[in-house]
């Protein structure tokens, strides 16, 4: 067989077998929606150019862990497996909540990883996928994260060395602004532009104490403001759910419908929608 990237996209019409992947989104240019890529397995399938057509998606009953390939009859924190979800620094609460970092009591799961994904640079960013939020991600991800989540504008806001502490700034944010986005209100509809460079100057002035206190608390430069512009993204979506109603391949292992359109992790069809995220290693047969 060919080796298949992702620049072989296979046929529209050949049905594919394989474990499910988060959603690849890539930015579209100025202007221009995002572009989609399920992946399965070594299969990769041009979402964008299926919108307004059937798609079927079915579950086979097997779920590989994302991690070491194992067979799991569960998923654990969405696509591994119970050892690795319990073993993998990745899959620790301190990830979700980096304030809880405890790397330095030298109970890291993987000091090696934890130094690696951990101790670099992160960004403090406000975005706007059903309303402001504020959020934190590794500088690298971006604007990965913001697409993942369904975020029709971002503008990163300040820059610190290492998870942790771009944790305890969230912890600040969160007394003004969510950290969450209400993923039914990012489906349903076109979300409100708001102006992010101001909310940035207006938060930043209500927090400036706080700021100064974490300032003292790792060092004079450790949290960097910084003068970025902000970023919008457009989605290909046809129509957007009146009422959103969500598939689950572990209720009904078929998921068919008319792809109307791509939004964060989500596919939104005429029967419903879907976080592929939430199945990351199910095995699927796509057609
Ligand atoms: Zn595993």
């Amino acid at each position: 067989m060919p080796d298949v990237t992702d620049t072989t996209l296979i046929d529209a019409v050949t049905p594919l077998q394989g474990c499910l992947a988060k959603l690849a989104i890539a930015p579209g240019a100025a202007g221009e929606v995002a572009r989609y890529t399920l992946r399965a397995g070594e299969h990769r399938f041009d979402l964008n150019a299926r919108l307004g057509r059937p798609l079927a998606l079915e579950w086979t009953g097997a779920i590989a862990c994302t991690h070491c390939g194992r067979a799991t009859r569960k998923s654990f924190g969405q696509g591994y497996c119970y050892p690795c979800f319990k073993k993998l620094a990745q899959c620790d609460t301190c990830i979700m909540k980096p304030e809880l970092c405890h790397y330095f009591e030298g109970t890291c799961r993987e000091p090696e990883w934890g130094e690696r994904h951990c101790f670099q640079p992160h960004v403090v960013y406000l975005a706007n996928a059903s309303g402001l939020k504020v959020g934190i991600t590794r500088r690298t991800q971006i604007p990965t994260r913001w697409l993942d989540q369904g975020a029709v504008q971002a503008l990163p806001v300040l820059e610190v060395d290492s998870r942790q502490q771009s944790g305890f700034v969230e912890v600040l944010f969160k007394e003004e602004v969510s950290d969450r986005t209400n993923w039914r209100a990012m489906l349903k509809g076109e979300t409100e532009r708001m102006d992010l460079a101001a909310e940035r100057d207006r938060l930043l002035a209500r927090l400036e104490s706080g700021l100064a206190n974490l300032r003292e608390r790792f060092g004079a430069d450790a949290i960097r403001p910084l003068d970025e512009a902000p970023v919008a993204f457009e989605y290909p979506v046809l129509e957007f759910p009146a009422k959103v109603v969500s598939h689950n391949f572990d209720k009904h292992p078929l998921v068919t419908g008319i792809l109307l359109g791509l939004k964060g992790q989500y596919l939104i069809l005429d029967s419903g929608v879907i976080n592929l995220r939430k199945f990351t290693g199910y095995e699927v047969v796509v057609s």
